[in-house]
């Protein structure tokens, strides 16, 4: 067997230096490994011994069985130890290439004897070292054979034969021989024989297939290469072979048609360059030879179909672009259209359709393979007609004699996308597991709900993300947003959705979500569909939020520029997110109850329970925090000691609980009158009562004592008992001071008092005032 050691040195494309991992080896070590492998693949190695594989695939299954990535180790995932190839493998390719097809993997661990890893051994660098020279020795002939031959007899007339291959579609017959030991084939006969003969009769077809067929027929086996039939076809001069077994008999025929149908079309565009090259030579050939003829035109503009037929269906577009206008074609077949939408006359220059980044990194690889006299091979995006766009991958090779670029082009969209979406799937797995860590860790709600919408929208690339909270009557408010642009803000809107009812709330409430990729063409009520355009919605995902058994608000996700096919796994985000802050919003709830409990146990703790001020307590805190804040304002601070006059008798006469009353509403009168931030009313204790009023001189304090005198006159509570007259009375010690480090504020409270006692001791429904 002919091999292919000639020029393919496999040893050298075996990627040495990776790093590799224990079996323990975690998960981030894992992702780790395979990203600064670029990829390539992670061997596991234990005491410098192989014992198996992982590459991106395996990392992805693992996850997409549900296995939980701190739980996950190198040893529990990985291809077992048979995944290798020997270093002696090597030295074979066709053993190479196909232990990769049986195992179904990107790469490969290279071992040496004692079990050592020597590397890694990608498929695609295996793929990219092969010429289309090599494809061609490495393919057999069964591979690629026809095995329905169109046979004719001898005896057949040419006129026959010529019906024949049109019908069959088809440019050879052969004539078959039956003998004992099956069926043999005996001669040949092709188009071109008959254009000869029709030639040399002058234009009228006589005869029979027998006087005019090759023999003996060229035959192979079917175990011999592609190569060695190029060989043949090129030493006879002729386009086809039949092939046939170790006995002779027919097995089917391989012709240049086959050869090139049998070759990856993305690796053959080598191969595709040489024979319409010779394709083109024999149909000028047969141009030149018939060109008298006028019969005969109809034979070359089939022949020429045929060619076309044959170009058309292959999924590549074949060009021709000069050197020095590297993107302008000098012929380009009508695929193109397929690929971009255009027809090539309309498309001229590639460059109008490729982006201009993706533009400079193409020219680049063409540019440099051309200096480094090798093929080039490059990928890029175009936009096609439709306004979509896609990957094109462009292969080819600079011909110097022409000074042209021979290559083609073939749409890779699919192939990107699937990676495209892998890489994304997996990034965005950790980001997402970041996301709802910090969600877990945070207790402050309204930072919980920021940071989620603010990470989705940066990790879907969408114009606004919003948390909406239902309001009571049905209504809703944009509680948090994240959006790309300003004029996309939401935040604070109050919005009346007229569609919502309370099955659209039961849905929601048993799980259901919404994804619309363009909301003017999907199926939905009028309604909603308005309410969305006029909030510049064209897509959005919507997901439930839910606090306990009550739906509380919508995790949603628009996108305004434009419609947008959302992919399975951006809803799936969104829903993953949603699951954590539902379990926030029941912890804030929670916490929300606590924190009003707690408010309520704080205001027992300073309110006096019968007349709702402030209690003792309240003016000690108060007193000590007002006295420094005038000390270091230099401020003046009264204080304001109020005692109800004769009030033992009040009770005696009309009970403790009118007592009480009177009490209670002397606290408003209080309350009543002093308004400035920092003035406060206490019950001291009993019936007394103390006023601070800070940054207020002694007048100040003096003026407002006379109007609480006014208004306890005004209130006009009958008291038969007093001493002082028919109505409740009070009287009022009035200190002030501009406190300073030499006092004390003990000192401010026993002048109040004294002033009170003064007031008494002067007959009571007065106040007396003093400095400090
Ligand atoms: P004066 O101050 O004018 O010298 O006479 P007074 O009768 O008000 O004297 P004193 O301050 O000695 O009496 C206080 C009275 O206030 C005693 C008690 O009957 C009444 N008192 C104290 N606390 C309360 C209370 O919480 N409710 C009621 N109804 N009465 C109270
Ligand atoms: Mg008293
Ligand atoms: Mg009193």
């Amino acid at each position: 067997m002919e091999q292919l050691s000639s020029g393919l040195n496999l040893q050298a494309l075996v990627q040495a230096q990776l790093v590799a991992i224990a079996p323990r080896g975690s998960f981030n070590e894992i992702l780790q490994g395979l990203q600064k492998n670029k990829g390539f693949g992670l061997v596991v190695e234990e005491q410098g011994q192989f014992r198996g594989l992982i590459t991106q695939r395996e990392v992805i299954r693992a996850l997409g069985k549900g296995y939980s990535p701190e739980a996950i180790t190198a040893a529990q995932i990985m291809l077992p130890s048979d995944y290798c190839l020997r270093l002696s493998d090597l030295d074979d390719p066709l053993a190479v290439l196909g232990r990769f097809r049986y195992l179904g993997v990107d790469a490969l661990a290279v071992v040496n004897e004692s079990g050592r890893v020597e590397g890694l051994l990608t498929r695609q660098a295996f793929r990219e070292s092969l010429r289309p020279v090599d494809l061609l020795r490495i393919k057999r002939v069964a591979e690629v054979m026809v095995p329905d031959v169109a046979t004719i007899a001898a005896e057949a007339s040419l006129q026959e034969a010529a019906v024949l291959m049109t019908e069959q579609g088809v440019t050879s017959l052969v004539v078959p021989e039956e003998t004992s030991r099956g069926v043999l084939p005996r001669g040949i006969i092709t188009e071109k024989d008959i254009f000869e003969a029709l030639h040399s009769q002058g234009g009228v077809l006589r005869g029979t297939v027998g006087s005019i067929m090759s023999q003996p027929v060229l035959t192979v086996k079917p175990d011999q290469s592609l190569w060695q039939v190029n060989h043949l076809l090129k030493e006879h001069h002729v386009r086809r072979v039949v092939v046939v077994d170790d006995d002779g008999q027919m097995l089917g025929i391989v012709t240049q048609s086959n050869l090139l149908a049998a070759i990856d079309i993305t690796e053959a565009q080598g191969v595709i360059q040489v024979l319409t090259r010779e394709l083109n030579k024999a149909t000028a050939e047969l141009r030149w030879q018939l060109s008298r003829q006028q019969a005969i035109t109809v034979a070359i503009t089939e022949s020429e179909q045929r060619y076309n037929t044959l170009i058309s269906h292959l999924p590549v577009a074949i060009y021709r672009r000069d050197r020095d206008r590297l993107w302008r074609f000098s012929y380009v077949s009508d695929q193109i259209y397929h690929l971009t939408g255009y027809f090539p006359q309309d498309l001229a220059d590639l460059r109008q359709i490729i982006p201009a980044a993706d533009l400079a990194l193409a020219e680049r690889d063409i540019e440099q393979a051309i200096r480094q006299q090798r093929a080039y091979s490059t990928t890029y995006r175009i936009q096609h007609r439709d306004g979509c766009f896609r990957w094109l991958s462009d292969r080819g090779q600079f011909d110097p004699h022409s000074h042209m670029l021979h290559g083609v082009l073939l749409d890779v969209s699919d192939q990107q996308r699937t990676e495209e979406r892998l890489k994304t799937a997996l990034e965005r797995e950790m980001i997402v597991s970041t996301i709802i860590q910090d969600i877990r860790q945070s207790i402050r709600l309204e930072e919980i709900l920021q940071r989620a919408v603010t990470s989705i929208q940066q990790l879907l690339l969408s114009d606004r993300v919003l948390i909406y909270r239902f309001l009571p009557d049905g209504s809703g408010i944009i509680e948090v947003e994240a959006t790309t642009l300003p004029q996309y803000s939401l935040l604070g809107r109050v919005i009346h959705d007229p569609c919502f009812t309370k099955e659209t709330a039961q849905r929601f409430l048993e799980g259901r979500t919404l994804s619309i990729s363009d909301v003017s063409q999907a199926q939905l009520q009028d309604c909603y569909r308005e309410l969305l355009l006029s909030l510049q919605v064209q897509a959005n995902l919507v997901v439930p939020l839910l606090q306990g058994q009550h739906l509380w608000g919508l995790l949603i996700a628009h996108h305004c520029r434009a419609p947008r096919l959302w992919q399975r796994e951006e809803l799936f985000l969104l829903q993953r997110i949603a699951e954590p802050l539902t379990v926030a919003l029941q912890q804030a709830e929670m916490y929300q109850a606590l924190e009003v409990a707690n408010a309520n146990l704080q205001q027992m703790v300073y309110l006096d329970s019968l007349t709702d001020i402030g209690n003792r307590r309240c003016f000690d805190e108060l007193f000590a925090k007002e006295w420094r804040r005038c000390q270091r304002e230099q401020q003046p601070l009264s204080l304001v000691m109020l005692d109800i006059d004769c009030f033992k008798a009040y009770n005696d006469h009309y009970g403790h609980l009118q007592g009480d009353q009177v009490l209670k509403q002397v606290a408003r009168i209080l309350e009543s009158h002093l308004r400035r931030a920092g003035d406060l009313a206490s019950r001291f204790g009993g019936e007394e009562f103390a006023l601070l009023l800070p940054s207020t001189d002694q007048a100040g304090a003096i003026h407002i004592v006379e109007q609480l005198q006014r208004a306890l006159a005004e209130a006009n509570i009958t008291h038969a008992k007093s001493t002082v007259g028919p109505q409740l009375t009070a009287s009022f010690g009035i200190a002030t001071t501009l406190p300073s480090p030499d006092h004390a504020p003990s000192m401010l409270l026993h002048l109040a008092d004294e002033c009170l006692y003064e007031a008494k001791a002067l007959g009571r429904d007065r106040w007396v005032a003093k400095e400090l």
